[in-house]
């Protein structure tokens, strides 16, 4: 049975500690656009840290990235659009607005889940890069355990979340829904040979118009200071670093992966697993996201509309539910949450993958891609029981 009565006091993992990391991303760097030069001197930073550890294995990779989350969308959205705008009444014509709307929806579900769009070469113009961290086991090494948490800060989204938050699942699987229904019935005219166009099929090109606008408008927003997403998850991940470099794992190999370009899509992670493709069966994964505000979870089902949902792995959340109860003064539970991150691509790959993250008294990701996403509103202690519950988490895993 995994113990916690003699956990030791970790200065790493303190209050205090966590937020002079904070204070560096968020005052000394600020929004961390992807590909841009502060996304670049928070690697700096990271590796200063990692340095003054002494850990031996740290390496830098590389990748070409989107820019923005629009690069991704946008093109996948105007076709379906133009598609269902130009559609017309003839046969032809149907044919195409269908497709398009039905296969611009299939391929939003894909991006929301992990899946790099075919076209991904075409849109990826900016350079990011992932910070790897090794700290090998003590002993015998039996698993790899990887700490995930993003460099990069996206700008403020009203499609991620919606204006009002809570409605986003909403939103998004009702205009999913619209589109595939208005394609459907196009596609249902070109085979009954039916002409003029239907109300549900103006409602499905309506529904996808919609997604390009609004999909515009993100695109001017100011980039946001990122604290909550993701200064904290850096934060927490420097901090179990240096836990970890003191007293490393009798069995466990912890990698700390500080990955770029998450926000246009998760290609940090995406960029590592394609390179390094670590073993599948001796690898977990606990990604960090926004852990410094209100309560903490780790999440039981993902998603941003009832088509795009994905689940941890089975193994790693029993554990993570286990660590949870034996821990209760650092209060975490299991919670289903309206959000998009890197297990999407862990679990599209099958490993053992999970997410930690915060949430505000509505249920959803505090200040998620909001201007008022800012140092002032971080909590110290909710960064400490974060840290501390990773930090028990992977234990326990070590010991299993
Ligand atoms: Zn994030």
């Amino acid at each position: 049975m995994h113990q916690t009565s003699q956990a030791p006091t970790l200065p790493s993992l303190e209050a205090q500690q966590l937020m002079t990391h904070m204070d560096v991303f968020c005052r000394q760097i600020g929004a961390r656009p992807t590909g841009s030069a502060a996304e670049r001197r928070a690697a700096e930073y990271v590796m200063q840290v990692l340095d003054s550890l002494k850990i031996a294995d740290v390496r830098r990779q590389p990748f070409q990235t989107p820019p923005s989350s629009g690069s991704v969308s946008l093109p996948v959205l105007s076709i379906a659009a133009l598609g269902g705008l130009l559609s017309g009444s003839s046969r032809f014509g149907k044919l195409i607005g269908g497709l398009a709307l039905i296969g611009g929806v299939a391929n939003l579900i894909g991006l929301e889940t992990g899946r790099r769009p075919v076209f991904y070469p075409l849109i990826a113009t900016a350079e990011s890069e992932n910070i790897i961290a090794r700290i090998p086991a003590r002993g015998t090494p039996k698993r790899m355990v990887f700490i995930v948490a993003h460099l990069d800060s996206n700008k403020q989204r009203f499609l991620f979340p919606a204006p009002i938050p809570v409605l986003t699942k909403l939103f998004h699987t009702a205009s999913f829904a619209l589109a595939l229904i208005g394609g459907a019935s196009m596609l249902l005219d070109v085979i009954t040979g039916k002409r003029g166009s239907g109300f549900l099929q103006r409602l499905g090109v309506f529904s996808a118009v919609l997604g390009v606008t609004a999909s515009v408008v993100d695109e001017f927003q100011p980039f946001v200071e990122g604290a909550n997403d993701n200064a904290t998850a850096l934060s927490v991940a420097l901090g179990l670093a240096g836990a970890f470099s003191r007293a490393p794992l009798e069995h466990t190999e912890v990698t700390l992966l500080f990955t770029g370009a998450e926000e246009p899509g998760c290609n940090g992670i995406e960029s590592y697993l394609l390179q390094y493709a670590p073993p599948l069966a001796e690898s977990t994964f606990i990604d960090i996201e926004m852990v410094g505000t209100g309560s903490l979870c780790y999440v039981t089902e993902h998603g941003m509309s009832a088509f795009g949902r994905y689940h941890p792995a089975p193994k790693i959340t029993a554990l993570a539910a286990q660590v949870a109860r034996e821990n209760p003064q650092l209060g975490v539970m299991g919670k289903p949450m309206t959000i998009i991150e890197e297990v999407a691509n862990l679990r599209a790959h099958g490993y053992e993958a999970i997410c930690v993250a915060g949430y505000g008294f509505d249920g959803m990701l505090p200040n998620w891609h909001r201007t008022s996403d800012t140092l002032d509103k971080i909590e110290p202690d909710v960064l400490h029981r974060a840290a501390r519950y990773i930090y028990e988490l992977v234990t326990a895993l070590d010991q299993q």
